[in-house]
Protein backbone atom coordinates (compact mmCIF):
# COMPACT_ATOMS: atom_id res chain seq x y z
CA UNK A 1 0.00 0.00 0.00
CA UNK A 2 1.22 3.35 -1.11
CA UNK A 3 0.79 6.83 1.16
CA UNK A 4 -2.45 7.03 0.03
CA UNK A 5 -5.18 7.80 2.28
CA UNK A 6 -7.92 4.85 3.44
CA UNK A 7 -11.06 4.63 4.94
CA UNK A 8 -12.49 1.95 6.40
CA UNK A 9 -15.09 1.01 4.90
CA UNK A 10 -17.80 -1.63 6.51
CA UNK A 11 -20.74 -3.47 4.46
CA UNK A 12 -24.04 -4.93 6.94
CA UNK A 13 -25.90 -6.93 5.21
CA UNK A 14 -28.20 -9.40 6.85
CA UNK A 15 -26.38 -12.61 6.92
CA UNK A 16 -22.33 -11.07 6.72
CA UNK A 17 -20.63 -7.97 7.72
CA UNK A 18 -17.53 -7.24 5.37
CA UNK A 19 -15.30 -4.45 6.49
CA UNK A 20 -11.85 -3.56 4.52
CA UNK A 21 -9.47 -0.18 3.76
CA UNK A 22 -10.59 0.97 0.30
CA UNK A 23 -8.32 4.03 -0.79
CA UNK A 24 -9.34 7.15 -3.33
CA UNK A 25 -8.91 5.20 -6.62
CA UNK A 26 -11.65 2.78 -5.17
CA UNK A 27 -8.89 -0.22 -4.29
CA UNK A 28 -9.97 -2.57 -1.59
CA UNK A 29 -7.64 -3.65 0.53
CA UNK A 30 -7.72 -6.00 3.90
CA UNK A 31 -10.88 -7.82 3.21
CA UNK A 32 -12.30 -9.21 6.11
CA UNK A 33 -15.79 -10.92 7.47
CA UNK A 34 -18.12 -11.67 9.97
CA UNK A 35 -21.41 -13.29 10.54
CA UNK A 36 -24.32 -10.79 11.39
CA UNK A 37 -25.97 -11.24 14.40
CA UNK A 38 -29.36 -10.62 12.78
CA UNK A 39 -31.31 -11.40 15.38
CA UNK A 40 -29.91 -10.12 18.30
CA UNK A 41 -30.54 -6.37 17.68
CA UNK A 42 -28.52 -2.85 16.98
CA UNK A 43 -26.14 -3.13 19.44
CA UNK A 44 -25.00 -6.30 18.96
CA UNK A 45 -24.96 -5.89 15.03
CA UNK A 46 -22.64 -2.48 15.66
CA UNK A 47 -20.60 -4.65 18.33
CA UNK A 48 -19.59 -7.02 15.46
CA UNK A 49 -18.79 -4.38 13.22
CA UNK A 50 -16.65 -2.64 15.57
CA UNK A 51 -14.79 -5.76 16.98
CA UNK A 52 -13.94 -6.91 12.82
CA UNK A 53 -13.17 -3.21 11.82
CA UNK A 54 -10.61 -2.05 15.01
CA UNK A 55 -7.25 -3.87 13.30
CA UNK A 56 -7.91 -2.27 10.32
CA UNK A 57 -7.08 0.61 11.79
CA UNK A 58 -4.31 -0.49 13.15
CA UNK A 59 -2.97 -1.95 9.60
CA UNK A 60 -3.94 1.52 7.67
CA UNK A 61 -2.60 4.19 10.45
CA UNK A 62 -2.85 7.42 10.35
CA UNK A 63 -3.25 7.00 6.60
CA UNK A 64 -6.79 6.61 8.04
CA UNK A 65 -8.91 8.97 8.07
CA UNK A 66 -12.61 8.27 7.61
CA UNK A 67 -14.94 5.56 8.05
CA UNK A 68 -18.14 4.71 5.36
CA UNK A 69 -20.65 2.38 6.53
CA UNK A 70 -23.23 0.99 3.72
CA UNK A 71 -26.33 -0.83 5.40
CA UNK A 72 -29.48 -2.96 4.43
CA UNK A 73 -31.99 -0.33 4.77
CA UNK A 74 -33.52 3.30 4.38
CA UNK A 75 -30.19 5.89 5.88
CA UNK A 76 -31.82 9.27 7.23
CA UNK A 77 -29.83 12.07 7.14
CA UNK A 78 -28.05 12.01 10.63
CA UNK A 79 -26.80 8.24 9.56
CA UNK A 80 -29.58 6.58 11.93
CA UNK A 81 -31.29 3.72 10.29
CA UNK A 82 -34.82 4.75 9.59
CA UNK A 83 -36.43 1.77 8.73
CA UNK A 84 -34.86 -2.11 8.21
CA UNK A 85 -35.84 -5.17 6.41
CA UNK A 86 -37.05 -7.67 8.54
CA UNK A 87 -33.77 -9.64 8.24
CA UNK A 88 -31.84 -7.65 10.69
CA UNK A 89 -34.30 -7.34 13.85
CA UNK A 90 -34.21 -4.16 16.12
CA UNK A 91 -32.00 -2.68 13.49
CA UNK A 92 -34.70 0.12 12.52
CA UNK A 93 -33.80 3.53 15.04
CA UNK A 94 -29.74 2.35 15.00
CA UNK A 95 -27.81 5.06 15.44
CA UNK A 96 -24.81 3.85 12.88
CA UNK A 97 -23.02 6.71 12.55
CA UNK A 98 -22.60 7.49 15.95
CA UNK A 99 -21.43 3.96 17.52
CA UNK A 100 -19.13 4.42 14.14
CA UNK A 101 -17.32 7.42 15.11
CA UNK A 102 -17.07 6.47 18.90
CA UNK A 103 -16.31 2.92 18.46
CA UNK A 104 -13.70 3.94 15.85
CA UNK A 105 -12.27 7.52 16.51
CA UNK A 106 -13.22 8.20 12.96
CA UNK A 107 -15.69 11.33 11.11
CA UNK A 108 -18.03 8.59 9.51
CA UNK A 109 -20.80 8.47 6.60
CA UNK A 110 -23.79 5.60 6.65
CA UNK A 111 -25.49 5.25 3.74
CA UNK A 112 -27.88 2.57 2.41
CA UNK A 113 -25.94 -0.70 0.64
CA UNK A 114 -27.56 -0.04 -2.85
CA UNK A 115 -26.42 3.66 -2.87
CA UNK A 116 -22.80 2.89 -2.21
CA UNK A 117 -23.03 0.15 -4.70
CA UNK A 118 -24.29 2.83 -7.64
CA UNK A 119 -21.44 5.70 -6.03
CA UNK A 120 -18.93 2.38 -6.54
CA UNK A 121 -20.35 1.79 -10.24
CA UNK A 122 -19.94 4.85 -11.22
CA UNK A 123 -16.77 6.00 -9.94
CA UNK A 124 -15.05 2.54 -10.72
CA UNK A 125 -17.40 0.13 -12.38
CA UNK A 126 -19.98 -0.88 -15.27
CA UNK A 127 -20.82 3.27 -15.29
CA UNK A 128 -17.60 4.97 -14.72
CA UNK A 129 -17.54 7.87 -17.25
CA UNK A 130 -21.46 8.34 -17.32
CA UNK A 131 -22.69 11.49 -16.00
CA UNK A 132 -26.15 9.93 -14.72
CA UNK A 133 -26.55 6.14 -14.16
CA UNK A 134 -29.17 4.34 -12.71
CA UNK A 135 -27.90 1.10 -11.01
CA UNK A 136 -30.63 -1.49 -10.40
CA UNK A 137 -29.39 -4.65 -7.85
CA UNK A 138 -31.62 -7.34 -8.07
CA UNK A 139 -30.86 -10.17 -5.56
CA UNK A 140 -32.87 -11.17 -2.37
CA UNK A 141 -34.70 -7.80 -2.85
CA UNK A 142 -34.71 -4.73 -5.97
CA UNK A 143 -32.88 -1.81 -4.94
CA UNK A 144 -31.32 0.43 -6.96
CA UNK A 145 -28.98 3.92 -7.02
CA UNK A 146 -29.79 6.84 -9.03
CA UNK A 147 -25.89 8.27 -9.24
CA UNK A 148 -25.50 11.79 -11.00
CA UNK A 149 -21.76 13.45 -11.04
CA UNK A 150 -20.48 9.98 -9.15
CA UNK A 151 -22.65 11.28 -6.37
CA UNK A 152 -25.87 9.02 -5.40
CA UNK A 153 -29.29 11.12 -5.35
CA UNK A 154 -30.33 9.93 -1.45
CA UNK A 155 -34.08 11.66 -1.89
CA UNK A 156 -35.70 13.82 0.94
CA UNK A 157 -35.94 10.61 2.97
CA UNK A 158 -33.09 8.38 1.96
CA UNK A 159 -35.36 6.42 -0.11
CA UNK A 160 -34.23 7.49 -3.82
CA UNK A 161 -33.40 4.67 -6.44
CA UNK A 162 -36.07 2.57 -4.58
CA UNK A 163 -36.87 0.81 -8.33
CA UNK A 164 -38.35 -2.79 -6.20
CA UNK A 165 -41.19 -0.62 -5.28
CA UNK A 166 -42.47 0.78 -8.36
CA UNK A 167 -45.47 -1.16 -9.71
CA UNK A 168 -44.96 -4.21 -11.97
CA UNK A 169 -47.23 -3.85 -14.93
CA UNK A 170 -50.29 -6.49 -15.63
CA UNK A 171 -49.39 -8.62 -12.63
CA UNK A 172 -51.98 -9.93 -9.55
CA UNK A 173 -50.38 -8.51 -7.22
CA UNK A 174 -48.27 -10.14 -4.85
CA UNK A 175 -47.72 -9.05 -1.81
CA UNK A 176 -44.00 -7.09 -1.53
CA UNK A 177 -41.31 -6.71 1.46
CA UNK A 178 -42.37 -3.55 1.89
CA UNK A 179 -46.02 -4.72 2.56
CA UNK A 180 -47.94 -2.90 -0.73
CA UNK A 181 -49.31 -5.65 -3.47
CA UNK A 182 -47.60 -6.13 -6.55
CA UNK A 183 -44.38 -4.36 -6.68
CA UNK A 184 -41.62 -5.54 -8.87
CA UNK A 185 -39.19 -6.83 -6.10
CA UNK A 186 -41.90 -9.19 -5.39
CA UNK A 187 -42.22 -10.85 -9.21
CA UNK A 188 -38.80 -10.37 -10.07
CA UNK A 189 -36.18 -11.19 -6.81
CA UNK A 190 -34.40 -14.13 -6.51
CA UNK A 191 -37.29 -15.71 -4.23
CA UNK A 192 -39.42 -14.01 -6.01
CA UNK A 193 -38.53 -16.42 -9.16
CA UNK A 194 -38.00 -19.71 -6.72
CA UNK A 195 -41.48 -18.67 -5.78
CA UNK A 196 -43.23 -18.02 -9.16
CA UNK A 197 -41.27 -21.72 -10.35
CA UNK A 198 -43.03 -23.41 -7.45
CA UNK A 199 -46.54 -22.00 -8.23
CA UNK A 200 -45.80 -23.41 -11.94
CA UNK A 201 -44.47 -26.85 -10.92
CA UNK A 202 -45.17 -27.73 -7.78
CA UNK A 203 -41.43 -28.21 -7.35
CA UNK A 204 -39.14 -26.08 -4.89
CA UNK A 205 -35.74 -25.76 -6.64
CA UNK A 206 -32.67 -22.54 -5.81
CA UNK A 207 -32.55 -19.96 -8.67
CA UNK A 208 -29.38 -21.67 -9.48
CA UNK A 209 -30.81 -24.91 -10.34
CA UNK A 210 -33.93 -23.24 -11.79
CA UNK A 211 -30.87 -21.29 -13.89
CA UNK A 212 -29.44 -24.65 -14.81
CA UNK A 213 -32.76 -26.34 -16.51
CA UNK A 214 -33.67 -22.81 -18.05
CA UNK A 215 -29.89 -23.21 -19.66
CA UNK A 216 -30.44 -27.11 -20.76
CA UNK A 217 -34.03 -25.73 -22.27
CA UNK A 218 -36.73 -26.40 -19.58
CA UNK A 219 -39.58 -24.25 -21.08
CA UNK A 220 -41.03 -23.70 -17.56
CA UNK A 221 -37.74 -23.10 -16.26
CA UNK A 222 -36.70 -20.52 -19.30
CA UNK A 223 -40.75 -19.02 -19.05
CA UNK A 224 -40.41 -18.15 -15.07
CA UNK A 225 -37.18 -16.14 -16.03
CA UNK A 226 -38.17 -14.80 -18.80
CA UNK A 227 -41.26 -13.47 -16.84
CA UNK A 228 -38.83 -12.03 -14.12
CA UNK A 229 -36.72 -10.43 -16.75
CA UNK A 230 -39.65 -9.10 -18.58
CA UNK A 231 -41.40 -7.27 -15.69
CA UNK A 232 -37.76 -6.10 -15.18
CA UNK A 233 -37.05 -4.76 -18.47
CA UNK A 234 -40.57 -2.77 -18.29
CA UNK A 235 -40.23 -0.94 -15.46
CA UNK A 236 -36.55 -0.15 -16.05
CA UNK A 237 -38.18 1.05 -19.59
CA UNK A 238 -40.36 3.34 -17.68
CA UNK A 239 -37.64 4.78 -15.49
CA UNK A 240 -35.32 5.48 -18.14
CA UNK A 241 -38.11 7.38 -19.87
CA UNK A 242 -38.57 9.29 -16.60
CA UNK A 243 -34.51 9.76 -16.32
CA UNK A 244 -33.06 8.92 -19.48
CA UNK A 245 -29.55 8.06 -17.91
CA UNK A 246 -26.52 7.60 -19.80
CA UNK A 247 -26.28 4.00 -18.70
CA UNK A 248 -27.88 1.18 -16.93
CA UNK A 249 -26.55 -1.25 -14.68
CA UNK A 250 -27.40 -4.48 -13.32
CA UNK A 251 -25.55 -6.04 -9.93
CA UNK A 252 -26.70 -8.26 -7.33
CA UNK A 253 -26.81 -12.51 -7.37
CA UNK A 254 -29.64 -12.33 -9.88
CA UNK A 255 -27.47 -11.33 -12.13
CA UNK A 256 -25.09 -13.73 -12.61
CA UNK A 257 -28.04 -15.27 -15.03
CA UNK A 258 -26.19 -13.45 -17.57
CA UNK A 259 -28.32 -13.09 -20.63
CA UNK A 260 -31.27 -15.61 -19.46
CA UNK A 261 -32.15 -12.49 -17.88
CA UNK A 262 -30.35 -9.63 -19.34
CA UNK A 263 -31.80 -10.88 -23.15
CA UNK A 264 -35.60 -10.66 -22.08
CA UNK A 265 -34.98 -7.71 -20.26
CA UNK A 266 -33.26 -5.61 -22.87
CA UNK A 267 -35.98 -6.89 -25.04
CA UNK A 268 -38.71 -5.37 -22.68
CA UNK A 269 -37.01 -2.33 -22.13
CA UNK A 270 -36.36 -1.15 -26.02
CA UNK A 271 -40.18 -1.93 -26.24
CA UNK A 272 -40.99 0.32 -23.28
CA UNK A 273 -38.42 3.28 -23.86
CA UNK A 274 -39.30 6.41 -25.77
CA UNK A 275 -37.23 6.73 -29.16
CA UNK A 276 -34.25 8.96 -26.87
CA UNK A 277 -33.63 6.41 -23.90
CA UNK A 278 -34.04 2.93 -26.49
CA UNK A 279 -30.49 2.94 -26.76
CA UNK A 280 -29.27 3.45 -23.16
CA UNK A 281 -27.09 0.51 -22.85
CA UNK A 282 -27.98 -2.01 -20.31
CA UNK A 283 -24.88 -3.71 -18.63
CA UNK A 284 -23.80 -6.19 -16.38
CA UNK A 285 -22.09 -4.90 -13.02
CA UNK A 286 -18.26 -4.63 -12.62
CA UNK A 287 -17.50 -5.17 -9.11
CA UNK A 288 -19.61 -8.12 -7.73
CA UNK A 289 -19.75 -8.18 -4.30
CA UNK A 290 -17.29 -5.60 -3.37
CA UNK A 291 -19.43 -2.61 -4.36
CA UNK A 292 -20.80 -2.00 -1.56
CA UNK A 293 -17.55 -1.98 0.58
CA UNK A 294 -16.28 0.09 -2.40
CA UNK A 295 -18.90 2.74 -2.50
CA UNK A 296 -19.20 3.29 1.38
CA UNK A 297 -15.12 4.12 1.54
CA UNK A 298 -15.19 5.92 -1.70
CA UNK A 299 -18.49 8.30 -0.36
CA UNK A 300 -16.44 8.57 3.03
CA UNK A 301 -13.40 9.93 1.57
CA UNK A 302 -15.18 12.30 -0.28
CA UNK A 303 -16.89 13.60 2.22
CA UNK A 304 -13.98 14.09 4.37
CA UNK A 305 -12.30 15.81 1.84
CA UNK A 306 -15.46 18.22 1.19
CA UNK A 307 -15.02 19.22 4.82
CA UNK A 308 -11.53 19.50 4.74
CA UNK A 309 -9.83 17.25 6.59
CA UNK A 310 -11.52 17.21 9.90
CA UNK A 311 -9.92 16.53 12.86
CA UNK A 312 -9.22 12.68 13.77
CA UNK A 313 -9.83 12.19 17.13
CA UNK A 314 -8.68 8.57 18.22
ZN1 LIG B 1 -42.55 -2.96 -2.26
Amino acid sequence: MSRTPLAVAVDIGGTKIAVGLVDAQGRLHEQRRTATPAAEGGQAIMAAVLDCARPLLDLGGDRVLACGVATAGVVDAAGRIASATDLLSGWAGTDVKGAAEQGLGLPAVVVNDCHAAGTAEARTGAARGARTALVVAVGTGIGGALVSGGVTVTGRSGTAGAIGHVPAPGVAGRRCSCGAAGHVEAHASGPAIERSYQELTGQALGLRRIASLARSGDPRACQVITGAATLLGQVLGGAANLLDPDVIVIAGGVSRLGSLLLGPARRAFRAEALPGPRGIPIRAAALGERAGLVGAGLTALHAHARVGGAPVVR
